[in-house]
């Protein structure tokens, strides 16, 4: 590990007490060590139901859950809602998975037609289908290249004329099963579908929210370069999977 740079770095869990399936807590692990490996020091906020919001975050992170977890973290996240709608405005980068994804859009809509509202960072819109989305998934980014993942969620999403998705499905299904979108995106926020986790096989979205993290804080970044052959072995080996 470098030497301490002694410019701490403060991650916010969102709710992995109710909304950490499918292997997102991975998202942290590997943000949290990518930063240690250039000599940040990480602090970790996890938030669940009830804490205290601390006032200053560098970045947010939120994984998937089950509908039950969602509604367990609902009235909480509409309390903290402007909150995270200020970081979103003001280029906080925030990774935001599935379960939270939804509940970034406008609403989520469950299988018994009752609509959770969301933040409504993502002018999206979220409905419970009898279908679950299950399996590996491949899909392209622009600034990113290959994303690879994999889904299992029964809410479709929507995104309403102009806003971003934030990448265009390859292999699986993504937002919905008709329009090929994949997440969204709003400045530094990303949402998506895909669990895995998401971060290790894809350390150039890690490398995003860090860089922007610490450079909007610092106004620099310490860009010593890490030995990627494990995330890239995991990457060719994951791509070439079957549905
Ligand atoms: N409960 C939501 C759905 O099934 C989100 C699931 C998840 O976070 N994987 O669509």
């Amino acid at each position: 590990m470098s030497t301490p740079i002694a410019q701490p770095v403060r991650i916010l869990q969102l709710y992995p007490n109710d909304m950490n399936i499918y292997g997102d807590n991975g998202n942290l692990q590997v943000l949290k060590k990518r930063l240690e490996w250039r000599g940040y020091d990480v602090e970790v906020v996890s938030y669940n139901v009830g804490d205290s919001l601390p006032m200053q975050v560098d970045i947010v992170l939120g994984g998937g859950g089950q509908d039950s977890g969602q509604a367990v973290i609902h009235a909480d996240l509409l309390k903290i809602k402007d909150s995270i709608i200020g970081w979103a405005e003001d280029g906080v980068p925030m990774l935001a998975v599935c379960g939270l994804y939804q509940l970034f859009g406008h609403f989520f809509q469950t299988s018994e037609g009752a609509r959770m509202e969301g933040v409504g960072i993502f002018e999206a819109e979220t409905y419970a289908t009898p279908e679950r989305l299950i399996g590996n998934v491949v899909a392209r980014n622009s600034q990113f290249g290959d994303i690879i993942g994999y889904e299992n969620h029964s809410g479709q999403t929507y995104l309403k004329k102009g806003a971003s998705a934030f990448a265009r499905v390859i292999k699986g299904a993504g937002n919905n099963v008709k329009d090929g979108q994949e997440g969204a995106r709003f400045k530094s926020t990303i949402g998506t579908y895909l669990h895995g986790s998401l971060l290790p096989k894809n350390p150039a979205i890690a490398d995003f929210l860090i860089e922007t993290a610490v450079t909007r804080k610092y106004g620099s970044f310490n860009e010593k370069l890490v030995d990627d052959q494990v995330a890239q072995q995991a990457r060719r080996i994951a791509r070439n999977r079957p549905r």
